[in-house]
């Protein structure tokens, strides 16, 4: 774990989304790899690389919302959207976070729509780490439909906190196709693996989870040490 190892050192609490997801991918979680662009020809040439269409997002260890400060630019078709949204997503955070360091903008594939969900991982007071786990968007900031299991979790906990909020038939395929429970179970059990094992590591987050038929995988993601 270099990345934690490192983050520490330089004093950084908050990893920035690249850092996050190289940490959680290491410990077995599926994401949807960023990859950095310090410069707009580096994030003409990985969009080239990755294939159309990209998002692009600010990578600044002073920004955790990105979308809040104009970071986030998805459906990229063309080359020229690419430069263009570079270009906008740098002036935006530098005005909207005056002083804030910004390294550059991460690149990554835009995922097809699936069903979005939130997990993550928290430290009770009494219980210490806890994973919760919900549906994405209004499910959570408006119905708050979540539900917490202390780590470290059985597979039955894993199966059961997906199936005890109120959102899971939606799961099941009640607005659609049903989407690969067990793949979600597997992220659970090894992000609660990781919790166990990582007790510097404060707060995970990965918001949104993509879910689909046959797999699911973090599109953003955030990592805080102690
Ligand atoms: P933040 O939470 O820091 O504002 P996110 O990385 O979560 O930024 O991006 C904001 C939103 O943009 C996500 O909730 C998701 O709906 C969409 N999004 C982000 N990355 C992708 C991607 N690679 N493919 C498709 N949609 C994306
Ligand atoms: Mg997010």
């Amino acid at each position: 774990m270099d990345i934690l190892r490192r983050a520490k050192e330089e004093g950084r609490k908050v990893l920035t989304e690249i850092e996050s997801k190289e940490v959680l991918k290491e410990a077995g979680i599926p994401v949807l790899e960023a990859r950095l662009a310090r410069t707009k020809k580096e994030a003409v040439a990985l969009a080239r690389e990755i294939g159309l269409p990209v998002v692009l997002k600010v990578v600044s260890p002073d920004i955790t919302h990105k979308s809040d400060v104009g970071g986030v630019k998805v459906g990229l078709k063309s080359i020229k959207e690419v430069e263009r949204a570079y270009s906008e997503i740098k002036r935006s955070a530098a005005e909207k976070v005056p002083g804030a360091e910004i390294w550059g903008v991460s690149v990554q594939k835009m995922a097809p729509q699936g069903v979005e969900l939130i997990i993550g991982m928290t430290k009770d007071e009494q219980f210490g780490p806890v994973i919760m786990f919900g549906l994405g968007g209004i499910f959570v900031e408006v119905l708050k439909d979540v539900s917490f299991r202390i780590v470290p979790l059985t597979r039955r906990d894993a199966s059961e906190m997906i199936r005890e909020i109120k959102g899971f038939p939606i799961l099941g395929g009640y607005r659609g196709e049903p989407v690969d429970i067990s793949a979600i179970e597997d992220m659970i059990m090894k992000l609660s693996e990781f919790a166990y094992k990582n007790e510097d590591v404060k707060e995970i987050d990965m918001n949104p989870v993509f879910a689909y038929r046959d797999k699911a995988f973090a599109v953003d993601a955030r990592i805080v040490l102690e």
